[in-house]
């Protein structure tokens, strides 16, 4: 069939296209594909999907994501990355590729709730089983490891509470029964440590969060500086299916380049509000990491360089769960909602005494992530709300 006697609509589907020779732009280019075509049936039965030096289908990678994760890979410190559709589904793929019937799991007693629940509900059905340790005991974590623990999973600074554990500590007391590490480095974000020299095997991150920066977009990434370890991620990654779209890919590696200087932006104006916190009566306790008293200082100061915008507060139990309410629904500036690392300051109340047993602080949990707004204002805004408890 000539080219002149097809259907326009075939016509439309097959136009010429060339991507522009000597376009050079350093904006890396939103490729967007599910199918990628082979020249013929030898190219097509030798292409190894594993092997980045060609491309097989959209889920398994694209020039745009591709390029996000030697970046993500880069910040991190790694070798190698995947990416999936959430932080969340960073966790699970982490899980789901290296544990089996029988295996156990250790998570910290802080860990980032879902993941928790992660462990509680698939995993235990599926005969993995879980226990939590304290973070801050790498002794009591070396004690805790028998021949079924096959990963232990750190989180610094912890969720919520935000202690700060001995990283380097819990990964030598794994890495001397010969269990796997696995970092949720989200709170870090590749800027206020560096996770692989501490002896950690697997940096998960949600993208989400300080990568994005924008409140806009979900995606999570797991890095490793191992080879083999990166391969039995990635098989679980294609037999899951969870890839990412060249759109979400774009507004991350748009926004990378500016990461430190938002983190540090972030970091500066919480550590202010810490600070004056920590002197107000209303306030019982601030837990931020960089802050001397705060759980983990030491730790912290060993390891890092700068620190998140998040922090919380407990308030004097003699204000009550329902006054503490009545102090974060007069918040205007902060906004009610869940994550942190946007412009956009937030705020959450927690439940301490449903969160974990026992709880460790009498009186209510505030949690605090600080937006890029000015920090006399967000203080202002916060003075005002604690005269309504
Ligand atoms: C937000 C967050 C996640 C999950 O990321 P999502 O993209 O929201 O699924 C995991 N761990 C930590 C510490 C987080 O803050």
């Amino acid at each position: 069939m000539s080219e002149s006697s097809r259907d326009s609509i075939t016509g439309l589907i097959h136009h010429p296209y060339q991507p522009p020779a000597g376009f050079d732009a350093p904006q890396v280019g939103v490729f967007k594909a599910s199918t990628v075509i082979f020249k013929d049936t030898k190219a097509l039965r030798a292409r190894d999907w594993r092997h980045r030096d060609g491309y097989t289908y959209g889920l398994h990678g694209t020039p745009t994501t591709f390029t996000l994760e030697e970046r993500i890979a880069t910040l991190e410190g790694g070798l190698q990355c995947v990416l999936v559709p959430s932080g969340l589904a960073a966790v699970a793929i982490v899980d789901f590729a290296l544990l089996r019937p029988g295996d156990e799991v250790l998570l910290p007693n802080n860990v980032y709730g879902p993941s928790r629940e992660l462990a509680r509900n698939e995993l235990k059905e599926f005969g993995v089983s879980f226990r939590l340790y304290d973070p801050m005991d790498a002794a009591a974590l070396a004690a805790m490891i028998g021949p079924q623990t096959k990963l232990v999973w750190l989180e610094a600074a912890g969720s919520v509470t935000m202690e700060f554990p001995d990283l380097a500590g819990l990964a030598a007391a794994a890495k001397a029964r010969g269990v796997l590490t696995a970092l949720d480095n989200t709170w870090g974000a590749g800027i206020a440590f560096k996770p692989f020299e501490l002896g950690i095997d697997i940096v998960m991150q949600a993208l989400t969060k300080f990568p994005s920066g924008g409140g806009d977009v979900l995606m999570g990434s797991v890095t490793t500086r191992d080879n083999a370890l990166h391969e039995r991620i990635k098989l679980t990654h294609m037999r899951m299916g969870w890839g990412v779209a060249a759109n979400d890919a774009e507004l991350v590696l748009r926004s990378l380049p500016s990461i430190a200087v938002r983190y540090h932006a972030h970091d500066a104006t919480a550590r202010t509000l810490a600070a004056w916190l920590a002197t107000r009566p209303e306030i019982a306790r601030v837990l931020h990491p960089a802050l001397e008293g705060s759980p983990g200082h030491a730790h912290w100061k060993a390891t890092c360089t700068s620190a998140a915008g998040l922090f919380s507060v407990i308030f004097d139990p003699k204000h009550s769960a329902a006054q503490v309410d009545r102090f974060v629904d007069a918040l205007r500036l902060f906004k009610i909602g869940y994550s942190w690392a946007g412009p956009l300051s937030l705020v959450v109340p927690y439940d301490l005494q449903a969160m974990r047993q026992p709880a460790p602080y009498d009186g209510t949990l505030v949690r605090f992530s600080i937006g890029l707004e000015a920090a006399a204002d967000l203080r202002a805004d916060i003075e005002k709300a604690l005269a309504a408890l």
